[in-house]
């Protein structure tokens, strides 16, 4: 039986799964943690020794990469991480095609995790989905008639960098107010940190929370569940942002299904009533879109990279 691989290179974590063309149990799959600071390089042979461990000897048919940054599609090139450093311009897939002697395919983890979940998860029974994950970083990825809609230059679906207040505070890319600078863990967190300096005695749970977990979305997330009013403050307004996005994308693409996934979307049942309230309200009244937690959990992107493994293999016998 002919097998795949399966890799997910994620803003904080790698696995690698194998499993059998057209099956739908893992032979073997292996995650680990990654350092921070750890450069592009590092996770390379990281995700190699995983990839040999779980192939145990076995030869891959063909293998599906989803990569945690933006990535050039037609040229099968990582564009870059924005958290891991030194992956500009890295041709991921030439790397793995030679070193198991497999034809490779990569995208970016939203559009690969979009595909998981359209085949295997949430999404199944739709032809038209946006699948949004909130996590380290907001990102999304559209199937249109069943397949993954890449635009011009592979850069559709960045649902992180819709701009929801112009006069909101700066991100990552450059612009203000983004979704991704209200609603992703890391920016959560830093407001959060920021806030309990003007207000030490504003956020007495949320102190702890950050000293127990660090200053990450779950601290912020786990604060706000014990009641603490300045966590529950900043978690809704990120929801809102989130909302204002997926509303304003939904008038776009009158999608049928949005499925969110990623950590953040383990914040509770306020979090997501804020998040469905908002994408309503900012909804055309003609729309009908059901907003669905994902299904695969943290799994999506390797079941989507299963799906590429799998188109790359139908290829090669058509
Ligand atoms: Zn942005």
């Amino acid at each position: 039986m002919a097998k795949i691989l399966a890799c997910d290179f994620g803003g904080t974590k790698l696995t690698a799964g194998i499993i059998d063309l057209g099956g739908n149990q893992w032979l073997g799959k292996e995650r680990i943690c990654t350092q921070r600071g750890l450069p592009g390089e590092g996770e390379l042979r990281l995700m190699f020794a995983l990839a040999e461990r779980v192939l145990a000897g076995r030869k891959p048919a063909a293998i599906g990469i989803s990569f945690g940054g933006p990535v050039d599609y037609d040229r099968q090139l990582v564009r870059r991480s924005d958290h891991v450093p030194g992956w500009e311009g890295v041709p991921l897939v030439d790397i793995f095609a030679e070193r198991f002697s497999a034809p490779a395919l990569m995208d970016n983890d939203a559009n690969v995790a979009a595909l998981g979940e359209y085949v295997y998860g949430a999404g199944r029974g739709c032809r038209t989905l946006l699948y949004v994950t909130v996590s380290t970083g907001v990102g999304g990825g559209w199937i249109m008639n069943g397949e993954v809609w890449r635009g011009a230059r592979s850069m559709a679906g960045e649902i992180g960098h819709i701009v929801v207040d112009p006069a909101g505070p700066r991100c990552l890319c450059g612009k203000n107010g983004c979704v991704e600078r209200f609603a992703s863990g890391p920016y959560m967190a830093q407001d959060a940190v920021e806030e309990l300096k003007k207000h030490p005695e504003a956020g007495e749970i949320l102190q702890r929370t950050i000293c127990e977990y660090g200053a990450g979305g779950e601290a912020v997330s786990r604060a706000a569940a014990d009641g603490d009013s300045l966590a529950q403050e900043i978690l809704l307004r990120g929801a809102r942002a989130l909302g204002l996005g997926l509303g304003n994308a939904a008038n776009l693409i009158d999608p049928e299904r949005i499925v969110l996934g990623g950590g953040v979307t383990g914040s509770g049942a306020s979090w997501w009533e804020m998040v469905r309230q908002t994408a309503q309200a900012t909804m055309l009244a003609d729309l009908q879109v059901s907003i669905v937690p994902a299904g695969l959990a943290d799994e999506a992107p390797l079941w989507g990279a299963v799906v590429m493994a799998q188109q790359l293999m139908d290829r090669k016998h058509s």
